[in-house]
């Protein structure tokens, strides 16, 4: 068995969020698997058929966080990550990348359109990425780690 290989929602296994590329870590809010699950649920119902969330980042480590931020450039030079990004650990796994498919055809949903509904279950959207919606509950679920250190 592969590690985190846990089934932690109906549609969701641990892995999915995990770090691929250092020791598997992973930092996962149940209110985000939560909402995710909502989404999912409503993106559903609005195309009337099977769609699927697919992960493409959880939890990032801070070696991860840095390894991104020289290949596609720091948010404060007008690159797309940021160093103090909602993905790293210290955030208590509360924002996850993804992309919805349409299981029937294999397309990849619109992001606007997904983001249109990500939007009611989560506080912050992003959906200028290419390849991803970000989404994250920053305000919703404060660790509160971060929040005393
Ligand atoms: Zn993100």
């Amino acid at each position: 068995m592969r590690p985190n290989d846990i089934q932690v929602s109906e549609h969701f296994k641990l892995y999915e969020f995990e770090d691929r590329a250092h020791d598997n870590l992973v930092v996962l809010h149940p209110l985000l698997l939560e909402r995710l699950e909502l989404t999912r649920k409503a993106l559903c119902l609005d195309a009337e058929k099977d769609i699927a969330i697919i992960i493409t980042s959880g939890t990032r480590t801070r070696r991860t966080n840095n390894a991104l931020g020289k290949l596609l450039g720091w948010t404060s030079l007008g690159g797309l990550v940021c160093p103090t990004s909602h993905h790293l650990p210290g955030y208590g796994g509360l924002a996850v990348d993804f992309f919805a498919l349409d299981k029937s055809t294999g397309a990849i949903l619109p992001m606007k359109q997904v983001a249109i509904q990500a939007s009611r279950f989560f506080d912050t959207v992003i959906d200028h990425y290419p390849t991803h919606l970000h989404v994250d509950l920053r305000h919703s679920a404060k660790h509160k780690a971060t929040r005393n250190a």
